[in-house]
């Protein structure tokens, strides 16, 4: 008789350090009255974050600017793929009242890929920016953008718009692309990163990998080498989550203590800034941590210059 082999369709378990409360609070119902009021996406939402109880519950929320549907199908995301609606011109206006509403100091936007549009979606964040800067003056803008693969000029045109922190995601160690990002080429990503700081020093650049993808610990250092050649100054690490079972399999839940030791390594290796732990996200804390960043470059420009000062001629 054949054998019959039944699918595992099951999550794995998750372990203790990565369980976290279901949402419940008021100022988590009143975000996403908000966000619904205003025909807003979040990719808390989107991307099913386990953070979502406690950044909401703090008024921290990452805007999805580009609608709800991807061109792009990355074994690891939970955005829905298929073909996108058209570019809403009045987002930027309704994201821009959100924020003011809700009173942000920090904003940190994202969107979907749109290999649809001639320009992958690079003016609306431009539009976005110039918004909030019209809007909301004080507030510090943190974008994380796609990676404009052949969209000619798309990206220098989002940094000329000024955001203080630009935000791409490497997401994985170059091995894995081809099944974890295979829309996406490793190369491009991070050049993107160092065009950015080539053309404007004075922008913070930041990237971020999933652990537990079946990464190697040598890799994950390549990545942090690679990251530095580029110039990038804030590396963001996290513990991969499968959102469904049709998803890249969690190959290791990786321990807390392994965070910390891909922490120590990467600032020694010159990052301004690191945040590494089981639940961090790209934009988890990123507000508090963009006052870090700024603080960090400050100290190290003084001591640059207090150096000079102590070698150079007298
Ligand atoms: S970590 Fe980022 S994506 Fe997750 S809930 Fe917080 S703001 Fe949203």
């Amino acid at each position: 008789m054949a054998s019959v082999t039944v699918l595992d369709r099951r999550l794995p378990r998750k372990p203790p350090w990565l369980r976290v409360r279901a949402p419940t609070s008021r100022a988590f119902h009143e975000t996403r009255r908000l966000m619904r009021g205003k025909r807003l996406h979040t990719v808390c939402e989107e991307a099913a974050c386990p953070n979502i109880g406690e950044c909401w519950q703090q008024r921290h929320a990452t805007f999805m600017i580009l609608g709800d549907t991807c061109t792009r199908a990355c074994a690891f995301c939970n955005v829905k793929t298929g073909r996108p609606k058209p570019v809403d011109p009045l987002e930027p206006v309704r994201l821009a009242e959100a924020v003011v509403e809700m009173g942000l100091a920090h904003v940190v936007i994202t969107s979907v890929d749109r290999d649809d549009l001639e320009d992958g979606g690079a003016m609306q964040f431009v539009r976005c920016i110039e918004e909030l800067r019209r809007r909301a003056p004080e507030t510090t803008v943190e974008i994380l953008t796609p990676d404009f693969l052949r969209k000619e000029g798309a990206a220098e045109r989002v940094i000329d718009a000024r955001p203080d922190v630009f935000n791409h995601n490497l997401e994985t160690v170059p091995r894995l692309y081809r099944t974890v990002r295979p829309g996406a080429r490793y190369f491009h990503s991070l050049r993107l990163l160092q065009r950015v700081k080539e053309r404007d020093p004075g922008i913070f650049t930041k990237s971020g990998i999933m652990v537990g993808l079946g990464e190697e610990r040598r890799e994950i250092h390549q990545v942090m080498d690679d990251l530095r050649s580029a110039d990038v100054d804030f590396l963001t690490i996290g513990q991969y989550l499968q959102p469904t079972a049709r998803h890249h399999r969690v190959e290791r839940f990786v321990p807390p203590e392994e965070f910390e030791a891909h922490a120590r390594t990467a600032r020694a290796k010159g990052f301004l800034m690191v945040s590494a732990s089981p639940l961090t996200r790209s934009s988890y804390h990123a507000g508090e941590d963009f006052a870090r960043l700024r603080a960090a470059r400050e100290a190290r420009l003084a001591t640059a210059a207090g150096d000079g000062e102590g070698t150079g001629p007298r």
